[in-house]
């Protein structure tokens, strides 16, 4: 019998209101050990805290390829661990594993074949990076700059991020820069998330949209427009950078987390006048969804990789400790309080 903490949905926060930790409650409970043919037993290193997440604590999430959190069920989410004994032929005892349905929970038994076995070496050892650099959200930045905005080497553009400390948009900003961005622009919200995105992600300019004139700021450090934007967060922060737009610009439509504790369909819907700049500049923004490109997630995992560990790509990351933070840590990085990834750690992985 394995002892184990898990969490449980306590209650929603509504569909126009903000999650609260309380929304989320911690269980103890136990675990048989013994396995069926094809499972293993996990132990949890490092579990995410993700925007999307928000929908998922409404009865109805909004989205056809998300399901609602249950109340008084245990939830799930990104995480990766470590297998401490296996029925499953393909994962030995100490593979290292990712899911996105990975349980909020200190071990859990799973079906090894939902489950991708990854290589620590591909992130130096910095297992928490599966869930940000080489994971979801880095695979959202690479995919969504190569795929959607159409950076073309030499021909001087501007791209402008959004959520531009966050996980995606921290990775967004550097890719664009590494695959030949003339300036990059951050959009992020505070003086600290400003330095950090100067000091040591080789942004080129960075407006905090708290205390700052975005639409006045933009135009000083876009003097020559924005020829590519890539939208973490929608609201009037995404209409100041459409409206400077050059004619045959790309958005990228990554998220639009300033809406997602509001009652509105996604995408939400653009005013008139946006939807007229769209049209009559003929600037793309198309709907972008991660999970279209998991058939060429090992191109992307080897780029990002070799990013990472020849230093031209930093990481960021904000950790968090304990089960028991999980909803914390939710709450904190809806607010701001993450700069880059935020990540929960579970337990220790210094024996791997
Ligand atoms: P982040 O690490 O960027 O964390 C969320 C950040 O959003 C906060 O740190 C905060 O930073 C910012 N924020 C919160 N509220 C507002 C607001 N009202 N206005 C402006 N900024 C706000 O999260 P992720 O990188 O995981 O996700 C970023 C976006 O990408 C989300 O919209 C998410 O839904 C989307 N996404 C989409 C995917 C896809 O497949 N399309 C996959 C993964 C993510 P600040 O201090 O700057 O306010």
């Amino acid at each position: 019998m394995v002892l184990v903490k898990r969490v449980v949905l306590n209650s929603r926060p509504g569909k126009d209101g903000a999650p609260e930790p309380g929304n989320f409650r911690v269980e103890e409970t136990t675990l048989e050990p013994d396995l069926e043919d094809g499972e293993v037993l996990v132990r949890t290193l490092y579990l995410s805290v993700d925007p999307y997440m928000r929908c998922r604590m409404n009865e109805d999430t909004g989205a056809d390829y998300l399901t609602p959190w249950q109340l008084g069920e245990r939830v799930d989410g990104g995480g990766v661990g470590v297998v401490e004994s296996s029925r499953c032929g393909a994962l030995s005892v100490g593979a290292v594993v990712t899911f996105l349905n990975w349980p909020w929970q200190t071990h859990a038994v799973l079906t090894g074949t939902a489950l991708r076995k990854v290589d620590p070496q591909l992130v130096d050892g910095h297992l928490s990076h599966f869930l940000g650099a080489l994971g979801m959200t880095g695979l959202s930045a690479f995919f969504g700059v190569r795929e959607e905005g159409h950076v073309t080497k030499g021909a001087k553009q501007t791209m402008v991020v959004s959520g531009a400390a966050g996980a995606c948009g921290s990775m967004a900003g550097q890719i664009g820069r590494l695959d030949g961005c003339l300036g990059v622009v951050g959009i992020c919200g505070s003086e600290e998330k400003c330095r950090t995105l100067l000091e040591d992600l080789g942004f080129s300019a960075a407006i905090n949209y708290r205390t700052e004139d975005v639409p006045a700021r933009l135009k000083a450090c876009c003097p020559d427009g924005v020829d590519v934007y890539f939208d973490n967060v929608g609201g009037a922060i995404s209409d100041a950078v459409i409206s400077q737009m050059n004619p045959g610009g790309h958005v990228i439509l990554c998220g639009q987390i300033s809406q997602y504790n509001k009652d509105v369909p996604y995408p939400p819907p653009l005013s008139q006048e946006i939807q007229e700049v769209l049209r009559g500049r003929n600037i793309t923004r198309e709907r972008f969804v991660v999970l279209r490109y998991t058939d060429r997630l090992d191109e992307a995992l080897c780029e990002l990789s070799r990013w990472l560990r020849s230093g031209q790509i930093k990481v960021l990351e904000t950790v968090i400790n304990g089960i028991e933070k999980m909803g914390d840590a939710f709450c904190s990085m809806m607010e701001g309080g993450n700069v880059g990834k935020q990540i929960v750690k579970i337990s220790e992985c210094s024996s791997l």
